[in-house]
């Protein structure tokens, strides 16, 4: 035992660092904590660099794995003055997602040009959103699920759309009629509250360091932008606006650009937070 122990410690200090290591599965966020010399470290993955919380020489950041995973395994570096202080290695493990049918209105399926247009414009709007999240984690507490009733399409199901077109559902849609109360699912900013041609009445939150959520198909929006909102707090009734088969709620997670399974986020917050 004393032997493995030492063996196991000598391998971690092979590089001259700590090394630990991770798994994750194509469409989930980990909860990832460091150590950090300085609030100037440097935290990246896959060469991207990652926003991070910092505090008493900690690091605290979200790590991603793409829904469209090619499945490989991949290295966080924690690095200060050029110096890698810490690192980490992670196992991406495959995750099976299941198919369903559905129908919808064909004309968000083949679209004419001048809402091809408007799909572009909106995509331009949400881009700078996306790429301007705020400092700081606006959470104290764990996330939780938007409403208690029936999820009735899951995160990551492979759809087919009247027979023609292929897509998959990155969010989460739960049972809901029109006019039911949604919360935000924790504290944060709303950085949107409009009309989208997928998905409605949406509102859009911004949690801080590139973590957004989305709110979908809503028939009305009851927060502005700008406002900062607590868990719980209402921001909006649900409806049927947009895309769909039918009144629901429709949550997306957005985490630095990547649409991941809410589910995750919620787990992972849940380990790490207050709930
Ligand atoms: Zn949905």
């Amino acid at each position: 035992m004393k032997l493995l122990l030492i063996f196991l410690a000598l391998s971690s200090q092979a590089f001259g660092h700590d090394v630990s290591k991770a798994i994750i599965h194509p469409g989930e966020v980990r909860w990832t904590e460091f150590p950090a010399t300085s609030d100037k470290s440097i935290f990246s993955c896959r060469g991207n660099i990652i926003k991070y919380a910092y505090k008493d020489r900690k690091g605290v950041a979200m790590v991603v794995e793409s829904y469209f995973s090619e499945l490989k395994p991949f290295k966080c570096l924690v690095e200060f003055n050029g110096k890698t202080e810490h690192e980490i290695l992670f196992q991406v493990e495959d995750k099976e997602y299941k198919a369903e049918q559905l129908k919808v209105d064909p004309k968000k399926i083949k679209l004419a040009i001048k809402d091809e247009q408007r799909v572009w414009a909106e995509q331009q709007v949400l881009n700078r959103i996306y790429a301007s999240s705020v400092k700081d984690f606006q959470f104290q507490k764990s996330f939780v699920q938007p409403l208690k009733s029936a999820i009735t399409s899951v995160y990551g199901m492979k759809r087919v759309y009247n027979n023609q077109k292929k897509g998959q559902h990155l969010g989460i849609d739960y049972r809901a009629p029109i006019g039911e109360k949604v919360p935000a699912t924790n504290g944060g900013l709303v950085v949107f509250a409009g009309d989208l041609f997928y998905t409605g009445w949406t509102v859009i939150l911004d949690h801080g360091l590139d973590v957004f959520t989305v709110y979908g198909h809503l028939s009305q929006t009851l927060v502005p932008v700008g406002k900062k909102v607590e868990r719980d707090e209402i921001i909006g009734l649900s409806g049927n606006t947009g895309r769909t088969s039918g009144p629901h709620l429709h949550w997306g997670v957005k985490i630095q650009g990547q649409y991941v399974d809410g589910m995750s986020l919620i787990d992972e917050t849940q380990k790490h937070l207050p709930n």
